[in-house]
């Protein structure tokens, strides 16, 4: 019986379960790849988004081609036609996929009419597999990242001192979160020029005639297995020493800070968390003069709330994404498509990076973009596909949790204690966007008040209802109290001016 494996663009990986056990038994059955334009035209991606996706998966062809197995790589309206010639020609009579990370793809592949059976293989690409992740949610009431997080530290064995965590604390974020000094030395980081391949994608991606968004050049992301291993070699070596301390500062012009900008690389399969923790804690028993705060700081954004994410968006129900706690209905305002139309420096400062690179930190996203959305109260799923189509690492996996969840508060309290909304007074501390802002940072009312002050009461006070019921927000809605009614009473008008304009 031939067996045909069909890999998808983000299961690049030599490793994944699909093709290990042929590669470990030296058999290279038949292999497809295919680019699809539907895919393209779903939303406006960033351009940079479709290069890197299309560039990787030829890449990755030829790197299998190398290696001695018989690939097809078809560049198709959808998927299913080329698949279809590919199984009578090659007379495949079994469809190996590895399942893909997003529901809707395996949705989609469900749904394809193939005269061959289909075979799906648990997703490897992350350390926590779907059952284990079930097992540890059932029997609790809270699933709280820094329950899974210690559990992972555990079973992986990672940062333990037998059965202690190292440091003999499994947090440091006390040291982390720095503000931003006002002199940075901030390490380079690994860029690429394009090849001969990414150029013809960037080409092809030039001359499709759909919706796009963002610059597509200069392109500079890596493509290839390799590329992602030396952007990761060159974080541990410069980067990894300030993470924590610096890995909630914002700066003007500076797009990575200490970040580690493996995500995309990540989501590809191009690097997998396992080696990516490996190599942080071996260079932390290597050189033990790392600090154990940026060390631990980074473990735990790979093998705690990467994993939970995945985790998470596969244990709950499929309407997640549906979630809308506030009701909030307001529409995205436009300038997040076009970073020249706000005025709000922090605001035109990231969407000016995203538009540029496809890429923000996460603070950047959280306190900056998905906080402004919340406090004027954007319809989170009109939030979630902005995301989707702007940001290079991109996927239904990730995007459902992070926006919905952990950035809008959606799921009412599923994933969050309480929901991430903030006043000038953090963009300001953790950042110098406010130094260049025609908007004062300090004020909530009269001429040039920064719109996020008067947005964050106005939010507050308009969902203090259910927000009395949050814990944690005990202490921000007792200072709600103090404001002078007729204080208040002009936050809320001027709210509704900006709706109006805006
Ligand atoms: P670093 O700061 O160097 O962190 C290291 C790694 O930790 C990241 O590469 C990432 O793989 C992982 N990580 C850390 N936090 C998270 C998290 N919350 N969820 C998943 N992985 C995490 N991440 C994506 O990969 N794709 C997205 O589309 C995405 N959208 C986001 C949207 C919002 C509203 C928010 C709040 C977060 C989002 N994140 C997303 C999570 C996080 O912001 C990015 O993973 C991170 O900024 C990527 O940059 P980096 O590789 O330099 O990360
Ligand atoms: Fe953003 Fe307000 Fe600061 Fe301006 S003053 S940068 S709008 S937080």
């Amino acid at each position: 019986m031939t067996t045909g494996i069909w890999v998808l663009g983000n299961q690049l990986s030599l490793q994944q379960s699909a093709l290990k056990s042929f590669a470990e038994n030296r058999q290279n059955p038949p292999i497809i790849l295919i680019e699809s334009l539907n895919y393209a035209k779903q939303r406006p991606y960033h351009q940079q988004k479709l290069v890197l996706v299309w560039s990787a998966m030829r890449h990755f062809a030829e790197e299998l081609r190398a290696a001695g197995w018989p690939v097809t790589y078809k560049i198709a309206e959808e998927f299913e036609t080329p698949l279809k010639e590919w199984i009578d020609s090659n007379n495949i009579r079994n469809l190996l996929v590895m399942t893909p990370s997003d529901r809707p793809f395996t949705n989609l592949i469900n749904k394809l009419e193939i005269s061959c059976s289909l075979k799906f293989i648990a997703n490897n690409l992350f350390l926590w597999s779907l059952a284990d992740f079930k097992d540890w949610a059932k029997s609790r009431k809270r699933l709280l990242m820094e329950d899974f997080y210690r559990q992972g530290r555990k079973d992986f064995n990672i940062l333990m001192d037998a059965n202690k965590p190292v440091g003999d604390r499994w947090n440091f974020d006390r040291e982390n979160r720095k503000p931003p000094q006002k002199s940075l030395d901030i390490p380079d980081k690994k860029w690429y020029e394009p090849d001969l391949i990414t150029r013809e994608v960037i080409e092809k991606v030039k001359s499709l005639d759909i919706e796009k968004y963002g610059s597509i050049e200069p392109f500079r992301w890596g493509v290839t297995r390799q590329q992602a291993r030396e952007v990761l070699e060159l974080f541990i070596a410069k980067s990894l020493l300030n993470f924590g301390t610096y890995q909630d500062g914002m700066v003007t012009g500076e797009e990575t800070m200490w970040h580690s900008l493996i995500s995309p690389y990540l989501n590809l399969g191009l690097l997998h968390p396992k080696e990516v923790i490996e190599e942080i804690a071996k260079a932390y028993e290597k050189n033990k003069e790392l600090p154990l705060n940026s060390v631990e700081g980074f473990i735990r954004q790979v093998m705690g709330w990467r994993e939970y994410m995945h985790g998470i968006y596969h244990y709950v129900e499929e309407d997640y994404s549906e979630k809308n706690w506030f009701n909030h209905t307001r529409s995205l305002p436009k300038f997040y498509w076009d970073a020249t139309k706000t005025d709000l420096n922090c605001l035109r400062q990231t969407l000016t990076q995203v538009e540029k690179t496809g890429y923000a930190h996460h603070i950047q996203r959280l306190m900056v973009l998905s906080n402004f959305a919340l406090i004027i109260g954007t319809s989170p799923q009109e939030l979630k596909n902005w995301f989707h189509a702007a940001f290079i690492d991109a996927y239904d996996w990730v995007m459902q949790t992070n926006t919905i969840g952990m950035g809008q508060f959606a799921d009412g309290g599923i994933l969050a204690s309480k929901p991430y909304a903030s006043s000038a007074n953090y963009i300001n501390k953790m950042s110098d966007y406010c130094q260049k802002c025609k908007y004062k940072h300090r004020k909530r009312t009269g001429k040039n008040a920064c719109p996020f002050n008067y947005f964050y009461w106005e939010f507050l006070a308009r969902t203090r209802d259910k927000l009395k019921f949050i814990g944690r927000m005990n202490l921000v809605l007792a200072n709600l109290k103090k404001i002078a009614a007729d204080e208040l009473e002009e936050m809320q008008t001027l709210a509704k001016q900006w709706q109006e304009k805006n």
